[in-house]
């Protein structure tokens, strides 16, 4: 491969350009007084009710087909949409994952009546998915999942344990990956995606606190959950491919570059108040710039190439190494600005934003996926793995 093809600048098309305006005008009034510290939970904050509320004015499942309730649009439009939620720090993690992932992973390998059940439902904000990957002891090594499904007269009987599922104790069903056949040994070959609806008997959800006080991933337990045959997605076994093919929705997005955003946009709007700031705060601005500016075209390329049904493992793994790497150091850049001479005295406001994303940024490389593995896909495109 030439790593120089694997960007072509791209631009969005005028006609979803023009979806950023109505959507600034919603979230102007809709996020009205919430301050940044909240805001900066971003694509973590949690609010059901403007997720409906986002749903009923059509955007979710933006690029979804309108015989499911999606609008049909471009991933360009999709582009446009997530910038502004991200920008503005708007609570989307309760409709994100089913939006990202579960829907666009049914329409793809689900039957027929999955598609009617699921995909609707998910484009009218109503029904929250969680992704059911990890395990205590299966992180990055995804292929040793120990939880078991086997068959039974009527579907299937689940028993295993997931952990650091985001959304598990809110989320209506799971999207999970388990043994449906063979050996932990047998790696790619023998895994399959299920749909776990949260309210079974046997299902368990005991939610884990991080750092900064916030419970939003989970540990789960599956003990001898009966589900029905069609909890199956795609065919049996090939969970593998599936997952990943999935995992390059997750890796590009923008939510991989601007979780930073609100409380840089924070720091320089109270920078913009006072006099002429020192030039190493100067530097700090443009750096933050200079980076945001690249980071997004190459997420934009990787949009592009979504939309175009192509699988861009490389390069989305490329956007998330770099994004992340770039979200992490801004707080310590901003910090670093603090103590220039003659920095406007900080409000409490964004010294509070600052904790907040100083605190939850080490968790930004982890999460889809750790920068090690990433590497690991980004040496396998050039060929040298
Ligand atoms: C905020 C947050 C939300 C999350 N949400 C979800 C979710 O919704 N659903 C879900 O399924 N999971 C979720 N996760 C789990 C996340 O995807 C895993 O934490 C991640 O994949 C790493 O796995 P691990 O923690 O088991 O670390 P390990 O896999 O044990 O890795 C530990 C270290 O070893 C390195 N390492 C491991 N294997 C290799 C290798 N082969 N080569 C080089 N280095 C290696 C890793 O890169 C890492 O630095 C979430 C995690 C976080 C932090």
């Amino acid at each position: 491969m030439n790593t120089l093809q694997s960007f072509s600048l791209v631009a969005i098309p005028p006609e979803d350009e023009a979806l950023r305006a109505p959507v600034r005008a919603f979230l102007q009034s809709a996020l009205h007084g919430v301050p940044p510290a909240v805001r900066a939970r971003s694509w973590m904050g949690f609010d059901a009710d403007f997720s409906r509320a986002l749903g009923r004015q059509g955007w979710i499942g933006l690029t979804l087909p309108t015989a499911y309730g999606g609008a049909g649009r471009s991933s360009f439009a999709r582009f446009v949409l997530l910038e502004e939620l991200l920008a503005a720090g708007a609570p989307v993690s309760a409709h994100w994952i089913a939006d990202r992932q579960t829907a666009p992973l049914i329409l793809r390998y689900g039957t027929e009546a999955q598609r009617a059940f699921f995909v609707p439902r998910i484009a009218r904000g109503e029904l929250f998915t969680s992704i059911g990957m990890s395990e205590p002891d299966t992180g990055s090594d995804l292929a040793s999942v120990r939880s078991r499904a086997v068959p039974t007269a009527t579907g299937w009987r689940l028993n295993g344990r997931k952990i650091w599922t985001t959304n598990a104790h809110r989320a209506h069903y799971m999207c999970t990956l388990v043994r449906t056949s063979g050996m932990p040994e047998d790696r790619h070959k023998g895994l399959s995606q299920l749909l776990v609806d949260m309210a079974l008997p046997g299902v368990t959800v005991r939610p884990i606190r991080d750092l900064s006080g916030d419970g939003h991933f989970c540990e789960v337990l599956f003990e001898d959950v009966e589900l029905p045959a069609d909890a199956l997605v795609g065919e049996e076994g090939a969970g593998w491919q599936q997952v990943t093919a999935e995992l390059a929705f997750e890796r590009s997005g923008p939510e991989r570059i601007y979780s930073s955003l609100v409380l840089a946009e924070a720091w320089l709007a109270e920078l913009r108040q006072s006099a002429a700031p020192a030039a190493s705060v100067q530097v700090i601005a443009g750096r933050i710039a200079a980076r945001m500016a690249v980071l997004r075209a190459m997420s934009l390329a990787v949009a592009e190439q979504l939309g175009r049904g192509l699988d861009p493992a490389f390069e989305a793994s490329l956007v998330k190494d770099l994004g992340t790497e770039f979200e992490q150091a801004i707080p310590g850049w901003i910090e670093e600005a603090f103590d220039a001479p003659g920095h406007p005295v900080p409000s409490v406001g964004l010294l509070q934003t600052l904790a907040y994303v100083t605190q939850l940024a080490p968790s930004f490389s982890l999460r889809g996926g750790t920068r090690q593995i990433m590497r690991g896909i980004i040496a396998r495109g050039l060929g040298v793995r």
